[in-house]
């Protein structure tokens, strides 16, 4: 049996439509905001609502919110924003990269987590199990003591490096995959790190085909793509938009070279919209509609220009692939 787990309700997998794989509707992290990065608070959810609203106008049905715990999520937001737009959304359990953790709890969590002064001192005190129980509370019972739950797990790791906590939280990760299901989810840092992540995995005795590595475009290597290709993984291009890193002459052959080797079926594409700069509806930024009102018509006229049939590649990525991928298979 196979379903998708929705931030309110199981659906199954032909009920998910078009999905971005990886992006924060309503999130206030602690970490940024103690550093007083506003632009990194997307802290107004009449805003954000707004951008789901214009990408549902052009089509789009669901989005995987990938904001963990430690990224100042705002559950009760983000299900008011399912609710009233229609748009269906995929919560994520579990942890961001350690980087973010040196930053205070915020007050309401504490009777969830414990009374620690942050999400380092929180992660270093809890045994792997103890993290595994958590991490499964938050896909069974709900996120945060609501009654709206996980549909997937996440850790992730840093630049070039995994520290001894990150990796403590992805074997978390792992160990409540097997007792839940859930579809697992990775940060890499700048693309990287993807490899090792999986052989830590691999150590846990994870189906590489229920995972999908974030960031990987941010690594623009195609050779390592492929390595990670063979293993059944997923790879999320979710920096659409993102020209400061690349243009999108080079995500768009990337992916190509992905199709051209076979891996078309383990492909995912999402802008990871984190900040109001990136908004329409918050700070005049290209918005939550930028990737299927503009970049899906580009990617089709490039893809078809080299002999493939774009349309069939968008429909893979943005329904059959994340239909796949966000699956409990039971
Ligand atoms: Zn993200």
């Amino acid at each position: 049996m196979s379903f998708i787990r929705t931030l309110d309700a199981d659906i199954s997998t032909e009920q998910l439509g078009f999905t971005y794989s990886h992006e924060h509707i309503v999130c206030r992290p602690a970490y940024w905001a103690e550093r007083g990065a506003d632009d990194l608070l997307l802290d107004d959810p009449e805003k954000s609502k707004l951008d789901v609203l214009d990408f549902k106008h052009h089509g789009g049905q669901a989005i995987v919110d990938a904001t963990a715990i430690d990224y100042g999520r705002d559950v009760p937001a983000v299900h008011q924003i399912m609710q009233e737009t229609g748009i269906r959304i995929i919560g994520t359990a579990g942890f961001n990269k350690s980087f973010l953790w040196d930053a205070a709890v915020k007050e309401e969590l504490k009777p969830i987590i414990g009374d620690y002064k942050t999400y380092y001192e929180w992660i270093e005190a809890k045994s792997i199990n103890e993290l595994t129980d958590f991490v499964i509370r938050e896909v069974e019972e709900g996120l945060e003591g609501t009654p709206y739950k996980a549909g997937q797990v996440k850790f992730g790791t840093g630049y070039n490096r995994i520290s001894p906590l990150e990796e403590k939280t992805l074997r978390a990760v792992a160990r409540a995959h097997h007792e839940t299901k859930a579809p697992i989810h990775s940060h890499t840092e700048a693309g990287t790190m993807a490899i090792e992540q999986i052989e830590l995995l691999k150590s846990e005795n994870i189906d590489l085909s229920f995972l999908s590595l974030g960031h990987m475009d941010r690594n623009p290597d195609p050779y390592y793509h492929e390595q990670i290709a063979k293993t059944g993984a997923f790879l999320s291009f979710d920096g659409i938009a993102k020209i400061k890193y690349a243009p999108e002459s080079t995500r768009i052959a990337l992916i190509l070279d992905l199709v051209r080797k076979g891996y078309e079926d383990q492909i995912l594409i999402s802008g990871d919209t984190a900040r109001k700069t990136y908004y329409k509806h918050y700070d005049y930024g290209l918005g939550l509609e930028y990737i299927i009102a503009k970049w899906v018509p580009r990617f089709v006229d490039e893809a078809d220009k080299e002999g493939f049939d774009g349309q069939k590649l968008v429909e893979k990525f943005f329904v059959t692939n994340p239909a796949n991928c966000f699956a409990f298979k039971k």
